[in-house]
This record gives structure tokens, C-alpha cells and sequence, in this order.
């Protein structure tokens, strides 16, 4: 996948994408395989807001059966069968327990009825070829048994857990990434690091978009006959800069912060706080403390954790897990997202309570409604049902364009990296071609079937990991090659997950970005401050 500004510029495209997380790059890849022509933009790097700072699970979200968002949980069950299909090494089952402390006989029926509905709305979801994805129905698990299993469950008046199972993304970054590589394999035309600005409009009438490239300044025009805002939390603020004009789809945002700690659980812990719930999510060998929800309200780009933050979290998690080591020694990385929720119109409930804001996605017709003929919006929506929301868009981006169009073939095909029938089949395969090799599974699951393509050529130095995640220089040299990593921060957040584990050790940064200077031709200076700049994503804000 090549950065073209110059076809960017030059040609004519049935729809131009403003965004590269999760909504944008679902589409690109849906409309790219039904045959139109797209352009993507992205401001920063792909994936590099809410679609990289969420608690990764692809589910069906339990949760959300207490609101009777019935059609919500059923569409999401299927989307999340639907990952696991599209990147099996990307995706993976992940059994969660449900503790009950001193709650009583109807509480537990209550949950136990919960249970059993979202076994049910998830019927379907054993209908994948790798008996590994499969996701056995709930049970209960008396105390002894559970605490066997997880003695940092102990704690007064425990009773026993619930077990149930959803799946979780080793790295929700490169299922974004994967989309797009697989809209460009089928013709799309993508960068990251260009800006949108305002809406080129004729008679009312949308004919793209000027845009900015971040890195030179220099502006220019993509046109496009139609333009769709998958802008996250910036959606409303990208809308009233393009069209000049107040908005009436305003957003509201949530922050939500996650802890990673050492790990403190082989199982997922879902904790009933209150009138919310916490996860305590093993990740790759260590645990993902998650997550919070208040309203933000300042600028999107500045959403970061707050020692306070920090303090408050713990705090909570301590009152529930008290047998786990959660000092704020322990705290290993933190990060912020902000969750892009649709307003239904009551602002005073809202503020109040972002919570129990709907995670439902909205695709707005802005032509529909008196505004620019030929622009759309996708607004809200949750990760795991990105998909299905991408498909609704291009149904209707190929109605608006009059184009015939193939069907939609996403929820069937697979992303590049998914091309394999089992993945512990596939695992064996590598290793018997590169024996001996740690950092094998690790890459198996970063590059799913692309491994090959990615290892072409490599010398046994290549495959050092450089780091805890166990990513090596050989998946650098890919990234730099093939997947647009133009800073240091897109290859150790994104391409890999080198610095996802807290501040990668200095030796292995300045090997990163070594190489990235040779690719890039980057001064000692540049290389120099694209180091410097990373220790902003280590430091807690003010
Ligand atoms: C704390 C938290 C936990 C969550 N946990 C889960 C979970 O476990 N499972 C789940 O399914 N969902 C979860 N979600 C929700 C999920 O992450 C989001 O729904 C999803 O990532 C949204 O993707 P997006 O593409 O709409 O937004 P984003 O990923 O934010 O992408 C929008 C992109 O648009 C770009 N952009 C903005 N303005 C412009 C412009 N003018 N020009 C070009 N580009 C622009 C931005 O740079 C950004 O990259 C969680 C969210 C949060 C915040």
C-alpha cells in the first residue's frame, strides 16, 4: 500500500472517506470489493484514535440486555462471528467470569436468564471452520472450583462465578490496517497524515473535499461524487468545518481510560461496580484494566489520562479485587479513547450518565435532510459491529450513485492476513519452515497468512524480538515497505505493538528508528525528535 497523493489529486472517485479508523476503513474495503472507486483520508495515522483506545473485545455486549437493546446485542453476536471469520489470527475467543458476591437467589436468576438469552441470540456463532474459535454456552462454577481457577476472586461473601465466553482482538489496529490494504488491493486510493477540510460543493451538490497534507502544508482537492464523514469523535466538528454550518448530529463524547497491569487473571473478570461494570481482561501476557466512562468536552486530540485518573481507577478496582496487586507501581501503560456516542436530543440525561447512551450507530444522509446533496455521515457505533454499519453505508453510497454494484461479500471474505483454514494448522507450518523461532505465534497472529510474504528474505537477526510484545525488525521492514508507517509512533503503536507494553527499551527504539532513517531518509535531527516525541504517549497529563 503506497501514499499517491498525486492520483489522489488527479483523479475522480465515486466517494471519497474522511477517516481511517475502524467505520472508514470498513467501508473503504466494503465499497473497494463492490467495485467503486474510493478515496480514504486519514488526519493522523489509521487507527490511531478510538479504534486503537478501547478494551478490544469483539462482543456481544451483555450489558447492553439490561437496556432491552435486544436487536443491538443480536446484530453485534453476529458482526462478532463475522471477525472471527474475516481475521481468525486477529481474533480469538476469550472466557469471561462473572463473580457474585453475597447477591443472593434473584440476582443470580436474573443473570443467569441474561445468560441464556445471549446464548441464544449467539446461536450461530460455533458456524466457523476452526473448532479453536468456537464459544462454548455459559455455566456455573461453585466457589471452590472458581477460586481454584482464579484465586484473586476471593473476597467476602463469594458465592461462585458465571462463565461465558466473547472473543477479544489481539490488535485492533491491524484489523483496520488489514481492511485497508485489502481496499487497496481492489483499487482504492488511501494516505494517511492528509486532512479534510472544507466540502467542494456546485449547486448544492458535493464534489469532494480540499484537503491538507500534514506533513508539507500543501493543500489540494480530491474530487468526489460523493463524501462520507467516518470521522469518530471528531464527526460534528469535521461536519461544521466542511459545510460552514452548525450541525444538528452532535456527538457526545465518553472517556474511557484502560490500565495495563502484570497479569492478574487467565480469565476475564467481569465486575458488577455499581451501576456499571469493569473488565480485568487478560491481553498478551498481562492484564487490561478497563474502562471508564464520563463525558468530555474539550478537543478531541487532547483526550489523556490524568494521574487522577489513574488513583480513581485503582482505587475502584481495589474495592472489588482486593487480593490482586493493583499499586500504582504496577501500572505498566494507560491510554484514553474517547467513545463517539450519537445524542438522542436530551443533553441533561446524557452528561449525566454517557453510560447509558445507546451504542448504536447512525448513518445520516445529509442531502436528505437540506444539506449537501452527496455527503453522508457514520456516526457512533462500537468497533465490533463496524462492519455491518460499513455495509448499510456502501448500500447506500450505491444507491445514491446509481451505480450497479456487486453485493456486499465482507461478512464472508476474508482480510488478507485471515486467508487460512485453522490457525494452530498454520502455526505448525511456520514452524517447521523457520524452526527454533520464539517470536513465531506472535508474528502469526500479527501477519495471520501475510507471515510468508513478510519473512521473504529475512536473516535469523530479523527475527529477534525486540521487545516484551515479541515483534521483531522483520515486521518493522515489512511495515516500512508495505502498510505506510511514516513515524516512529505508526510502526511501535500500530504496525506492531512494540510500545504497547510501556516505553520500549532505548536500544530497540533507536534500532526502530535507525531503520525507519534509511527507508525515509531521515536527518540524525528527525530521527532524533521521533524518539523525543514518543515519550509524550508515557506521560500522564496534567
Ligand atoms: C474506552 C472505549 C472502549 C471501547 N471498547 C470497545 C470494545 O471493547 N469493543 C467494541 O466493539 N467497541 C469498543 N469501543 C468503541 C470503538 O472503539 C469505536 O466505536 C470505534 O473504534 C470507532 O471507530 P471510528 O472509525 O468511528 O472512530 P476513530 O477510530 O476515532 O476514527 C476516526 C478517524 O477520523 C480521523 N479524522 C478526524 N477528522 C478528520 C479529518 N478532518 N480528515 C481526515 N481524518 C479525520 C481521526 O484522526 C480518526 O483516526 C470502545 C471505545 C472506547 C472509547
Amino acid at each position: 500500500m503506497q501514499r499517491d497523493l498525486h492520483r489522489l489529486s488527479s483523479q475522480n472517485f465515486d466517494v471519497l472517506i474522511v477517516g481511517g479508523g475502524a467505520t472508514g476503513a470498513f467501508v473503504a474495503r466494503d465499497a473497494a470489493l463492490r467495485g467503486l472507486s474510493v478515496a480514504l483520508v486519514e488526519a493522523r495515522d489509521f487507527a490511531s484514535a478510538t479504534s486503537a483506545h478501547n478494551s478490544k473485545l469483539a462482543h456481544g455486549g451483555l450489558r447492553y440486555l439490561r437496556n432491552l437493546e435486544i436487536s443491538l446485542v443480536r446484530e453485534s453476536l453476529r458482526e462478532r462471528r463475522g471477525l472471527m471469520r474475516m481475521a481468525p489470527h486477529l481474533v480469538r475467543p476469550l472466557p469471561f467470569l462473572l463473580p457474585l458476591y453475597g447477591a443472593g437467589f434473584a440476582e443470580r436468576a436474573k443473570l443467569k436468564a441474561g445468560l441464556t438469552l445471549y446464548d441464544l441470540l449467539s446461536y450461530d456463532r460455533n458456524r466457523l471452520e476452526d473448532p479453536s474459535q468456537h464459544l462454548p454456552g455459559h455455566r456455573w462454577l461453585k466457589a471452590g472450583e472458581a477460586l481454584a481457577r482464579e484465586p484473586v476472586l476471593a473476597g467476602e461473601g463469594f458465592e461462585g462465578t458465571f462463565e461465558y465466553y466473547d472473543a477479544q482482538m489481539y490488535s485492533p489496529e491491524r484489523i483496520v490496517l488489514e481492511n485497508l490494504l485489502d481496499a487497496d488491493g481492489h483499487g482504492a486510493a488511501i494516505a494517511n497524515y492528509v486532512a479534510a477540510g472544507k466540502l467542494l460543493l456546485r449547486d448544492g451538490k458535493v464534489e469532494g473535499c480540499s484537503v491538507r497534507d500534514t506533513f508539507t502544508g500543501d493543500s489540494f482537492d480530491i474530487r468526489a461524487r460523493t463524501v462520507l464523514a467516518a470521522a469518530g469523535p471528531w464527526a460534528d466538528l469535521f461536519l461544521e468545518q466542511a459545510t460552514g454550518e452548525a450541525t444538528a448530529h452532535k456527538l457526545i463524547r465518553s472517556k474511557g481510560i484502560h490500565l495495563l497491569m502484570p497479569q492478574i487473571s487467565q480469565t476475564a473478570l467481569t465486575i458488577e461496580a455499581g451501576s456499571g461494570h469493569l473488565f480485568a481482561l487478560p491481553w498478551r501476557g498481562h492484564t487490561l484494566l478497563a474502562t471508564t466512562d464520563t463525558e468530555f468536552s474539550g478537543d478531541p486530540a487532547t483526550a489523556a489520562v490524568s494521574e487522577s485518573d489513574i488513583e480513581s481507577f485503582l482505587a475502584t478496582f481495589r474495592k472489588y479485587l482486593p487480593a490482586a496487586p493493583l499499586g500504582r507501581e504496577h501500572v505498566e501503560f494507560f491510554y484514553a479513547g474517547l467513545r463517539p456516542l450519537v445524542s438522542d436530543g436530551s443533553p441533561k440525561k446524557e452528561t449525566k450518565d454517557s453510560y447509558n447512551v445507546s451504542r448504536r450507530a447512525e448513518l445520516v444522509n445529509h442531502g436528505a435532510e437540506g444539506g449537501p446533496d452527496g455527503l453522508f455521515s457514520a456516526l457512533g457505533g462500537k468497533y465490533t459491529t463496524s462492519r455491518g454499519l460499513a455495509q448499510t453505508v456502501t448500500d447506500a453510497l450505491v444507491k445514491k450513485l446509481g451505480k450497479k454494484a456487486a453485493p456486499c461479500s465482507t461478512a464472508k471474505t476474508p482480510l488478507p492476513g485471515g486467508r487460512f483454514d485453522r490457525f494452530e494448522d498454520m502455526v505448525k507450518g511456520f514452524q517447521k519452515t523457520w524452526p527454533g523461532i520464539a517470536s513465531l505465534r506472535n508474528m502469526a497472529h500479527m501477519l495471520g497468512a501475510r507471515l510468508p510474504e513478510a519473512l521473504k528474505g529475512v536473516r535469523l537477526t530479523d527475527l529477534v524480538p525486540l521487545g516484551p510484545s515479541g515483534d521483531t525488525p522483520a515486521q518493522v521492514r515489512f511495515a516500512l515497505e508495505q502498510e505506510m508507517a511514516l513515524t516512529l509512533e505508526d510502526v511501535v503503536m500500530r504496525r506492531t505493538s512494540l510500545g504497547q507494553f510501556g516505553k520500549p527499551d532505548p536500544a530497540a527504539l533507536e534500532m526502530v528508528a535507525g531503520m525507519m532513517a534509511a527507508h525515509l531518509g531521515w536527518t540524525a535531527d528527525k530521527k532524533a525528535a521521533e524518539i523525543a516525541s514518543l515519550d509524550r504517549l508515557y506521560r500522564v497529563s496534567a
